[in-house]
């Protein structure tokens, strides 16, 4: 069935020009940019010499915005139209979303959402945003950072997005990207950016964890290195832990200690940044003055010690071991197995915590990166890489490989593959097919994972129907499919009748879904099926031919059977239906044979039509239009 294949391979590079390409990470709290210069990679900072972006936009009744500190300023005042935290959103639909009740902004109603599939939206002083709008405002303001600092326009970019986020978190991301004008090299998942940026992808293979505290969530990767490949092996976290519960126990404790009455909203905010203020103090100092002037007119003047902090918060720091001893479990390792640790995220500086992690493992954890840069770093020398900016010598690029093979059913039910297994992605492959039968006009089109040969013993991750070819013998129209794999493992499939141009196309993520048992298990079977699974292919292929010579003689029949005697037409139905009862059955060999009488009792049939048609063509024309027609071998 297949025509031809046409392999589009990637373009590579010019040479000597290095490319504007930066690494972004777009976190929950804080967001960051960074890029690699002179070989080295490094976080770029605002014009005050600010690294970190506070992830939050405000929204004003003019249709400006506020991005950043200036927004997080106008945080407690303005908190409707002040969206933090977007990062939780993308993605979801609004039922999708816990303690909606406990955020402060007016969501939209799904019954008055039309056409976006209940995605979440907020109604803002600016007009109605959804969290990928809000996400590309901040991306936005990254990038004019980083083309100030680079001065030019940026190629691309590497995004980081936390290494559980699903098909429509990942796919909501890049339509943020290119809300904002960014080009997405690919996205990175945090864990795997924060080992690149550590130099992991360098190091001996084995198992690492990527522990990562921010300031509102909790994740923990299990990651294994093979091949300078990173696989996840594990995650888990607590979607609602973070440096910011840490804030909220010093609080707790200096309304205590200072004996304060109920506050007012304002007075809490105060001591709540007096509270962050203090702990982030005490990462390098053992007290921390606290003093602030409430709007009551009290004055709180306090003195914490690390002793007592770390005592007030002895139990968040255990919270965060369950989930890395769940992750261990689940990837099937134990400590011991754990090769290294990689220290991520803000809140990951406070000492209290860095000891846990090393008793915990019973190693010192890797640490002398800043834990809120690392992220961005990793994604930075990513970028650099995947922006052709190598380097003699630097031939380790991070390799992401297709699994198990991807195809599409032909006929009888056989897979015929279109990416092979362990094709580097990103990858691109078309292959042409056509119709089995005449006149059709519609074409099924069924795409599958796996390395078997039989579509029932494969993994099937989409179906869709290419509709609107017009009508033509069967074998003569073409259908280009063409399958894109991503940088991110997304797979594009589309399909195009190449003379009419109708398409129809379908995205999928191949990999979604399967864990690494299930592939190596779908391996094995693969392999110990493979002769059984050749002999299978060549008898179905034998019965798809079959039938369609069948299906070509019966229809010349029907619009040519006078051509025939009474006594040929019996020998052509006689062989038909004799191949017909042969095809049902299981012998190769016995199929060929009923095929091949078949052929012989139509060739002078063939024959006699080929005569018809060209009388036909012929009939009425005049000389010179026939000349006309032989030179320029068309019919005009
Ligand atoms: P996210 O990944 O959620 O965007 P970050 O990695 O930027 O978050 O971490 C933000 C958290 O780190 C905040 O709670 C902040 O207070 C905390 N943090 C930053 N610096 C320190 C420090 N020196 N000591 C303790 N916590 C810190
Ligand atoms: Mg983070």
């Amino acid at each position: 069935m297949a025509l031809l294949q046409i392999a589009e391979p990637g373009e590579s590079a010019a040479p000597h020009q290095h490319k504007l390409a930066v690494g972004i990470d777009l976190g929950t709290t804080n967001s960051l940019v960074a890029t690699v210069r002179s070989g080295l990679a490094v976080v770029l900072s605002d014009e005050l010499g600010r690294t970190l972006l506070p992830s939050v936009v405000r929204y004003l009744p003019d249709g400006g915005t506020q991005v950043g500190f200036d927004a997080q300023e106008q945080q407690s005042v303005d908190p409707r139209n002040t969206v933090v935290s977007a990062k939780r959103l993308m993605g979801r639909g609004l039922a999708d979303i816990a303690h909606r009740e406990s955020m402060p902004y007016d969501f939209v109603g799904a019954e008055d959402v039309q056409g976006a599939q209940g995605m979440v939206r907020l109604r803002t002083a600016g007009g109605v945003k959804t969290p990928v709008e809000v996400s590309a405002d901040v991306l936005r303001a990254l990038r004019a950072r980083a083309e100030a600092a680079l001065g030019g326009p940026l190629v691309g970019a590497v995004i980081t997005v936390p290494a559980y986020f699903d098909d429509a978190q990942r796919q909501a991301t890049k339509d943020a990207a290119r809300l904002a004008g960014l080009s997405v090299l690919r996205l990175l998942n945090e864990p795997t950016a924060a080992a690149i940026a550590y130099g992991l992808d360098n190091a001996a293979e084995g198992v690492y964890a990527v522990y990562d505290l921010g300031g509102g969530t909790f994740d923990i990767s299990i990651l294994n290195l093979s091949k300078g490949i990173f696989e996840v092996l594990a995650t888990g976290g607590d979607s609602a832990l973070g440096g910011d519960d840490f804030d909220q126990r010093i609080f707790c404790w200096m309304l205590e200690a200072a004996k304060l009455k109920p506050l007012s909203a304002e007075d809490a905010r105060l001591l709540l940044t007096r509270a962050r203020e203090a702990k982030e103090y005490l990462t390098f100092h053992g007290v921390a003055p606290i003093t602030a002037r409430l709007n009551s007119g009290e004055l709180v003047d306090l003195k914490l010690t690390t002793e007592i902090f770390t005592e007030i918060t002895q139990t968040l720091v255990a919270k965060t071991i369950q989930p890395v001893k769940k992750a261990l479990r689940d990837a099937g390792l134990q400590v011991a197995d754990v090769k290294g640790v990689v220290m991520v995220g803000g809140a990951t500086r406070m000492p209290q915590v860095q000891r846990a992690v090393g008793e915990f493992f019973k190693q010192d954890p890797l640490n002398n990166l800043d834990p809120d840069k690392v992220v961005a770093l990793g994604a930075a020398t990513q970028a650099n890489l995947l922006a052709g900016n190598r380097a003699a010598g630097d031939d380790w690029l991070l390799l992401d490989v297709i699994p198990l093979s991807l195809g599409l059913e032909t006929m009888g039910g056989l897979v015929e593959k279109i990416i092979p297994r362990n094709s580097t992605i990103p990858a691109a492959r078309a292959q042409e097919f056509t119709t089995f039968r005449d006149g059709q006009t519609a074409m099924a089109v069924h795409v599958v994972q796996g390395e078997r040969e039989l579509v029932t013993d494969c993994r099937s991750l989409a179906r869709f129907e290419l509709r609107g070819i017009p009508p033509m013998v069967a074998g003569a129209a073409r259908i280009r499919v063409t399958f894109q794999v991503d940088a991110d493992g997304l797979l594009a499939v589309a399909a195009r009748e190449q003379t009419s141009g109708v398409e129809a196309n379908v995205t999928v993520k191949p990999s979604y879904g399967l864990s690494d048992d299930e592939i190596a298990g779908m391996l094995k079977d693969s392999m110990a099926h493979t002769k059984d699974d050749a002999m299978r292919r060549a008898l179905k292929e034998a019965q798809v031919e079959a039938q369609r010579l069948i299906e070509a003689v019966q229809s010349a029949l029907k619009s040519d059977g006078e051509l025939l005697s009474a006594e040929e037409l019996g020998r052509v139905e006689g062989a038909i239906a004799k191949l017909q009862t042969t095809a049902l059955g299981e012998n190769r060999r016995h199929i060929t044979l009923a095929m091949d009488d078949l052929e012989a009792e139509t060739k002078d049939f063939a024959a006699r039509r080929m005569d018809k048609s060209i009388r036909r063509a012929l009939a009425g024309r005049k000389v010179d239009e026939l000349k006309e027609f032989g030179s320029h071998g068309e019919n005009k």
